[in-house]
Parts: structure tokens; C-alpha cells; sequence
């Protein structure tokens, strides 16, 4: 029988009615008590570090589950964090950078409707991320619907369904059918895993629109230390904002060229608007990189260097299946 650990940190699995609308509030003992099957499997100790709506998620928090999960990595097989939905592609992505090379699973997983409702599918994710975390090696993923995803390559793409969340530009690492796992992509994973310590939270994202004032650039500058560009199609700058793009280069920003197209990345080598910047400036692309995995890994990447080389070197080594290019 698998020795589990169950994380739990709020969100909409866990809440209750208030007069003011949904909030977390129920224990994890209470969770349990909702998925009795789960004892013919497993055994389970729970912890509740936080109990937050996930919007009220940000990285410190991440930090504090990973050294969660460093804490008691020997002592239990697998981890199941309950998360709210509204970020938690956001903590897949970051915790799969703060904790790598880790072959024991570390499921997130959440819910559109609280546990205690009647039409809830709670029940269904948690004893299937119960049983996906017994069932062996995975590394950091989101049990959601019925469907594995790797953390670095989810995106919650429905507000109200159950089948909230899709893997973007990779397919699904397992699924659970009948209570059975199915397995499409093995555990790449090998050795011990690897904790980080540091995000850089000075990390910015801009959205592109047509006419966007020209001074958003310096503005957003001001705060970061890394800025991500979230352009159009495969990827480039128009032509009204290239002496902001060289103010931001010669501040010793690191720049990253995204697109706000969500399925298939970016190619910044294919339109001049964005070839003849992509050198010149020394920017980066997530190719087929999530914005959630862009974000997150930046902060990591951040985290531990600012040589500009070595930020280049880690943004570009695959984590947890985030960049196939
Ligand atoms: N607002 C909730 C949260 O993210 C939504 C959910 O859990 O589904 O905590």
C-alpha cells in the first residue's frame, strides 16, 4: 500500500457557501471523508499549509509547497496537492521548475464544484489523483477530468465545464479510465530529484493590442527584471515600438518573444518583423512553450543567474516536457 501525502491549499474543492459567495473552508480530514475507496489503496497523511481562493496564489506559496514536498520527500511514494483551478497551471509549471528530476508523482488537482455538492466532480479527481499518485513513477503533473497533463503543459481553456483543463502542444501523459491508468508518455525522470530555492518575482508580461501606447514599454520596464512580449501569430515587433525594444535591450532586460496565439508557439525566424529583431536584440521565444511554463520558468531561470548565457543555456534545457523545439 502507497504512503501518500495530501496538500491541501483551498480552492473551489474545498469550499463551502458563504453570503459572499464560494470560499475555501473545509479541513482536509473533511476532503478524505468524500473519497472512502481511497483507503482500499493507499494510506494517507494530510496537511493543510494554506487555505487560499487561487487567486490569491502567488509565488511564495509555490516555494512553500516545494519545500513542502523537499521536507518529506523520503518519507512518502507520492504527493497530491488540492489547488484551485484559476491558477493552478500557473503552480504546475513552477513547482516542475522548483522540483526536477523527481520520479515520485506530484499531482495537483482541484475541482468545479465544491465536494460537498451533489453534481460535484471533486470526488472523481481526488480519488483519480489518489489513485494516479499510487499507481508509481510520474514526476509533477494535473489530474483533471479524467486526463494526466504534464505540469510545464496545462492550461485551464474552460471557466465552468469539468473538462476545465488541456494539455497545449503536447499530448496528454496518461489518462484514467475505470479507475485504471492508462499510460501514453513514460516517466522521463532518473536519480534523485533537484529542489530550487529562488523565484525572481520581477518578471513582467506585456499583451500587444493594436495601438498600445508606446510608453506601456517604460512603464512595465521600470519593474522587471525580465519582460515577456506577447505578440502576435509566430512572433514580432511592430515597427512603431523598436526604439522601446532597444531602450529595454540596452537596460540589460531579458526580453522574451511570445505569441498570444494559444496552440502551436512561436517562430520568430519566419517574418521580418520578427528575424530582423530576434538577433539584434538577443531575445528569447518559448517556441512551443506555454505562457504559464514561460512565465514560471523565467522566474527560475532568473532565480539562479542573471549571466546573460546562462540564462539563454537554462530557458532553452527541457523541463518536464515544457519545450519540444
Ligand atoms: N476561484 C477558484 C480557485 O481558483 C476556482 C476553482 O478552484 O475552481 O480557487
Amino acid at each position: 500500500m502507497k504512503n501518500l501525502l495530501l496538500i491541501c491549499t483551498g480552492g473551489t474543492i474545498a469550499s463551502t457557501k458563504t453570503e459572499g459567495g464560494l470560499a475555501p473552508g473545509l479541513s482536509p480530514e473533511e476532503l478524505l471523508r468524500r473519497v472512502p475507496d481511497a483507503r482500499a489503496f493507499c494510506h494517507i497523511d494530510a496537511v493543510q499549509p494554506m487555505n487560499l481562493d487561487s487567486t490569491n496564489i502567488d509565488p511564495s506559496h509555490w516555494l512553500a509547497l516545494s519545500a513542502l514536498i523537499e521536507e518529506n520527500y523520503g518519507r512518502y511514494d507520492g504527493f497530491v496537492i488540492c489547488h484551485g483551478t484559476d491558477t493552478l497551471a500557473y503552480s504546475g509549471a513552477a513547482l516542475s521548475y522548483l522540483i526536477q528530476g523527481a520520479r515520485k508523482p506530484i499531482v495537483l488537482t482541484g475541482a468545479q464544484r465544491p465536494i460537498d455538492r451533489e453534481d460535484t466532480d471533486a470526488r472523481q479527481n481526488l480519488l483519480d489523483s489518489l489513485r494516479y499518485a499510487s499507481a508509481g513513477d510520474s514526476g509533477v503533473c494535473i489530474v483533471f477530468g479524467g486526463h494526466v497533463i504534464a505540469g510545464t503543459r496545462a492550461r485551464k481553456t474552460r471557466t465552468k465545464s469539468y473538462n476545465a483543463f488541456s494539455s497545449i502542444n503536447f499530448p496528454d501523459i496518461a489518462e484514467l479510465r475505470d479507475h485504471r491508468v492508462v499510460r501514453f508518455i513514460p516517466c522521463g525522470e532518473s536519480g534523485a530529484p533537484r529542489f530550487a530555492h529562488a523565484l525572481n518575482t520581477r518578471v513582467m508580461l506585456l499583451k500587444l493590442i493594436p495601438g498600445l501606447p508606446a510608453d506601456s514599454f517604460a512603464a512595465v520596464s521600470a519593474h522587471c527584471n525580465g519582460l515577456i512580449i506577447e505578440s502576435y501569430g509566430v512572433g514580432g515587433i511592430p515597427d512603431a515600438y523598436l526604439p522601446q525594444l532597444e531602450a529595454l535591450a540596452q537596460a540589460g532586460k531579458t526580453i522574451v518573444l511570445a505569441t498570444q496565439v494559444p496552440q502551436e508557439g512561436s517562430d520568430l525566424s519566419v517574418y521580418q518583423v520578427g528575424h530582423r529583431v530576434k538577433e539584434r536584440y538577443q531575445l528569447l521565444e518559448p517556441y512551443d512553450m506555454t505562457l504559464e511554463s514561460t512565465v514560471t520558468k523565467l522566474m527560475w531561470v532568473l532565480g539562479q543567474t542573471q549571466e546573460p548565457r546562462e540564462v539563454r543555456r537554462l530557458f532553452y534545457t527541457p523541463v518536464n516536457h515544457d519545450l519540444l523545439f
